[in-house]
């Protein structure tokens, strides 16, 4: 890779990216050089990341439980509360058996990776994140793409190239990431048990918004073949990630995922957290309805969920919108190719239960004033 010449094209196409850095955050406020911006466009949907009142909560697993893990789960790493944490999260999922990761992407890999191999295959949606698309990379299965959302297509698939493989999986985001949408994971799920696949259903921005789970909101239930990915990094407002599945699929993930295996495990103290901070989303989930409401009727923007793309095409226009609505205080940063399709460029806006009435009005003003 030249380094140089590669910098240079980005900036050249408008995809050249940069970080910003906040000194402060409150609430969906953050400051930065001093001055205060509304968040628009982080994951935290239930306002518990950087609530203060959930400080003493807090402090009391710190206490308990010290700053770091010391080891992977299979050497000295696991803890009794990483595993009161996987029984609460089975039970929101309603799956006999949760697995924790260290991260949402670390789960992704280390599903795919382990159960579909050389002579397998899966069926991934076109507009999976990146962390499904790199597992499924990783697994060395085949990999056939289907059409965003489009059950014809994916069947049309299954028809013809099912049979060929050993083990087979339908691999989706349940709310998918960038345009925040809802996959049919009933007819997914039927799918599924008529041609004999896993159904792989990342949950990552579904976990706390439409429910405890995508499942429920479809009134389906998972079943001995569905795998189940949820993140505790957004809504929940922590660190970390699991699976949830049978008991059984959890001790394979146990013995065969890699990035189970091989690496440090989540400290007990934020397990301690998000066992706190689950406390928490029933009593915050109508909040971030409501906004979601608001936002959807302000600006016009169709959402059942805490997602909302503004789809402007050309990523030099909408960095420019991004840069002026940060002018104006708010941020959202413009979401680019390679994270969404070329030709997509888009302001992905969120919502979260935090933001007040006020937040939402003054932020559809702005998009009227420059759109
Ligand atoms: C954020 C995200 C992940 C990765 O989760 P992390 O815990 O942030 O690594 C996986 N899948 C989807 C759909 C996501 O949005």
């Amino acid at each position: 890779m030249e380094v140089d010449r590669t910098l240079e094209e980005l900036k050249k196409h408008n995809l050249y990216r940069k970080l910003k850095t906040i000194e402060r955050a409150e609430g969906v406020y953050v400051y930065i050089n001093g001055k205060r911006f509304v968040n628009f466009s982080s994951n935290d949907y239930l306002s518990l990341a950087f609530d203060k009142r959930l400080a003493e909560n807090h402090k009391k697993c710190l206490e308990r439980w010290g700053s770091g893990s010391s080891a992977a789960r299979l050497v000295t790493g696991n803890f009794t509360v990483h595993e009161e944490l996987e029984k609460k999260l089975a039970k929101m999922k309603k799956t006999e058996a949760a697995l924790l990761f260290t991260c949402g992407y670390m789960a992704n890999l280390g599903i795919l990776s382990s159960l579909l191999g050389n002579g397998d295959a899966i069926f991934s949606d076109e507009l999976n994140h990146a962390s499904l698309i790199d597992g499924c990379r990783l697994s060395k299965a085949k990999v056939f793409i289907y059409k965003h959302r489009d059950v014809d297509h994916l069947e049309e698939l299954l028809k013809t190239n099912r049979s060929e493989f050993k083990t087979a999986a339908i691999v989706t985001d349940s709310i998918f990431s960038m345009d925040g949408d809802i996959a049919p994971l009933d007819k997914l799920l039927k799918l599924a048990e008529d041609y004999n696949t896993y159904l792989i259903v990342d949950d990552a921005h579904a976990t706390g918004v439409i429910g405890n789970s995508s499942f429920d909101f479809f009134d389906i239930k998972p079943t001995e073949k569905t795998i189940i990915m949820g993140t505790l990094g957004k809504a929940i407002g922590t660190f970390g990630a699991f699976v949830a599945s049978t008991s059984r699929m959890k001790e394979f993930f146990v013995n065969r995922a890699r990035t189970f295996i091989f690496t440090t495990a989540i400290p007990p103290h934020i397990a301690c957290m998000t066992i706190k901070n689950l406390q928490e989303i029933k009593s915050r989930m109508n909040k971030l309805q409501e906004n979601i409401e608001l936002l959807s009727k302000l600006t016009g923007i169709k959402s059942q969920t805490a997602i909302f793309p503004l789809i402007v095409g050309d990523s030099g226009r909408t960095l420019q919108l991004s840069e002026k609505l940060f002018e104006k205080g708010f941020i959202i940063p413009a979401i680019r190719p390679p994270t969404v399709p070329e030709g997509t460029a888009r302001l992905r806006i969120t919502v979260a239960a935090g933001h007040t009435a006020e937040d939402i009005k003054n932020l559809s003003d702005a998009l009227k004033t420059l759109i």
